[in-house]
């Protein structure tokens, strides 16, 4: 079967791989579509070590069509996705918890083991997330990372119905952060990016209020509009600036939820923190539990990912064209086409 992998050189390759046997509790997937993401480009690179020869891919939807001994979860025909939490220990604090994303010995798909863009892959039967009937293959590759994480930063934030949430950061992780906001948390949304094109994608979205930091001073018109401040941030951006202006806009006991992840560390003003009760936290995608909520609210049509099939071949071109920052949906690789 074909699969594309981290490559010597630090790019992907498409090669051709053989499933070894199903342990017990795995099952086999057929996979239908799996989303490139950019997290996939770092693991290419190296950037987390050396991965060559790694089947790449955390963005997978696809039917079981094996199941090995012991598995009672899943059967033969059940559509399930296979995400960056791939697998927990199961006995950590973390992981008996409710925050098994945080377990020390985690495996991660398309990092640690074999992931999902590939014709078949191999995962752990209790921790595949079922896909519900009704929400299309490649919207649901996208609820895989995206969705997910923006639903559990959302969650994080403590928003309530009728509050204001800013979010800072409105390309494909904030749009869908905006939606879940907007039409599952009940909550008014201020939308804050440098580009204009997704601030009037935002709007199309329902972003009740749109700022951007190059002619707008963002602090001062969200204390103004929010008579004090939002009552949460969520920050996607990958700018550093965008996260200390969250700080900066949110009312006094507000939370900041991290998710982006530039490279430098933020600015927090102490006092800042300690007077007004400010707590900035950080989300790491979302546990299996997390993910079938997000599963449901997407089939029920309150969030729509924005997706583009390509077939398996277009890789480097998909590659090229994410790191020329070309995309604006999330490009996923259809494997049901010939
Ligand atoms: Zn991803
Ligand atoms: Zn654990």
């Amino acid at each position: 079967m074909k699969a594309v992998v981290a490559t010597e050189q630090g790019g992907f390759g498409i090669v051709d791989k053989k499933l070894r046997p199903l342990k017990s509790g795995e099952a086999k997937v057929k996979v239908e579509k799996c989303g490139v993401c950019h997290t996939d480009i770092h693991v290419a690179h190296g950037d987390f070590g050396d991965k060559a020869g790694t089947t790449l891919g955390h963005e997978g939807v696809g039917r079981v069509t094996e199941v090995g001994p012991d598995v009672d979860s899943l059967k033969v025909g059940d559509r399930v996705s296979i995400a960056w939490f791939y697998e927990g220990c199961g006995r950590c604090e973390y992981c008996t918890t409710g925050r098994e994303t945080l377990c020390r010995s985690v495996k991660n798909a398309g990092y640690t083991v074999d992931g999902a863009m590939a014709e078949e892959c191999i995962v752990p039967a209790d921790y595949a997330v079922k896909v519900p009937d009704g929400l299309d293959s490649a919207k649901a590759s996208s609820i895989t990372c995206a969705g997910v994480t923006t639903y559990k930063a959302v969650k994080e934030s403590h928003i309530q119905p009728g509050q204001w949430i800013a979010i800072f950061g409105l390309g494909g992780l904030g749009n869908l952060a905006l939606q879940f906001a907007k039409n599952v948390f009940g909550a008014k949304v201020i939308a804050v990016d440098v580009n204009e094109k997704q601030l009037e994608f935002a709007k199309k979205l329902g972003a009740d209020l749109v700022f951007n930091p190059i002619k707008d001073k963002v602090v001062e018109d969200i204390i103004k509009a929010t008579d004090g401040g939002a009552y949460a941030a969520v920050v996607t951006a990958t700018a550093k600036a965008a996260f200390n202006s969250a700080v900066e806009c949110v009312r006094a006991g507000a939370r900041v939820v991290a998710v982006g992840l530039p490279p430098e560390s933020m600015d927090l003003n102490i006092p800042r923190l300690v007077l007004d009760g400010i707590q900035v936290v950080g989300s790491l995608v979302g546990t299996r539990y997390d993910l079938a909520e997000a599963f449901q609210f997407a089939a029920e049509g309150k969030v729509d990912p924005k997706v583009e099939l390509r077939r398996i071949e277009d890789i480097q071109d998909i590659v090229k064209e994410m790191e020329e920052g070309k995309v604006t949906g999330r490009m996923v690789i259809d494997f049901t086409k010939e």
